[in-house]
């Protein structure tokens, strides 16, 4: 088989090219990273439990008009997306205080805020993705006026969506982190919901009991990572819950 070329590997994925023009393959690898890799470990399933999760995330925002580059699973642990040019931020959406803002606004974890509230932090690892403001964005030109009207609305959409999928199955979307590429069409470019959606950018309570289902499991050395993820899988319909100890089988 010929090897395929890697673009890029980061903490949790690699990105490889894919088999057409603009198309990439993400790779979802069981790597454990936290407090800005200073925590790290293997965490066997945690890339084929992302890999499912994000797409059951993605094709649903793609099925209800929310654009992402997500175009098709491809095995346990690939999926097919667009090529698309990172913008070099981290949308932060907010419902409930938790993590930075109670440590930095000194508000009580679990405190339900008054909206939504959005933060933008500038990706890049040296600097430990300091949180901006709109003003450092336009001032540095990461992102135009227009860019940034399109995420907010974005980010809104995505957070009602999740939120409301989530409760279904009882469990509250506390904040989540997404990205966003720009995605060029012609002389035309939309922007569009990429990198993934999982609890490893997420954090989720279990609704009727507060259990931490995201990674804080790991950032906190709650538990098992695995069996959280799981449990939000299997709540979600994407696994069949095994009545043995045997692993859990994945649902095409
Ligand atoms: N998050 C993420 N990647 C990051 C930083 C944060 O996915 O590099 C997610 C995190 O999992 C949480 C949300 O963004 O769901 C808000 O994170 P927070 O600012 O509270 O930072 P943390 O407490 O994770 O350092």
């Amino acid at each position: 088989m010929a090897r395929r070329s890697k673009i890029y590997e980061g903490k949790a994925k690699i990105l490889y090219e894919g088999p057409e023009a603009g198309t990439i393959i993400q790779y979802f690898k069981d790597d454990a990273t936290a407090f800005n890799a200073e925590k790290k470990e293997v965490i066997e399933g945690k890339g084929v439990l992302n890999n499912r999760l994000s797409e059951f995330f993605m094709s649903g925002l793609n099925n209800i008009g929310v654009p992402t580059h997500f175009i098709k699973r491809i095995n346990m642990r690939e999926q097919l997306v667009r090529s698309c040019e990172i913008i070099p931020l981290e949308i932060v959406v907010r419902n409930f205080a938790a993590g930075s803002i109670s440590d930095r606004l000194g508000i009580e974890e679990g405190t339900q805020l008054p909206r939504p509230i959005i933060e933008y932090y500038y990706k890049d690892d040296s600097l430990g993705d300091p949180i901006v403001s709109e003003e450092h964005i336009a001032a540095f030109n990461w992102a135009s006026a227009q860019d940034m009207d399109d995420i907010l609305g974005l980010a809104l959409r995505v957070n009602d969506f999740l939120s409301g999928v989530l409760f279904s199955v009882g469990i509250k979307l506390v904040d989540f982190k997404i990205e966003i590429g720009r995605l060029f069409e012609g002389d035309f470019q939309r922007l569009v919901v990429a990198d993934e959606i999982s609890p490893d950018s997420c954090r989720l309570w279990d609704i009727k009991s507060g259990t931490k289902l995201d990674k804080d499991v790991f950032r906190r050395d709650l538990g098992s990572l695995t069996d959280a993820y799981t449990e939000v899988a299997y709540r979600l319909g994407l696994l069949q819950k095994s009545t043995s100890q045997m692993k859990p089988t994945l649902v095409k």
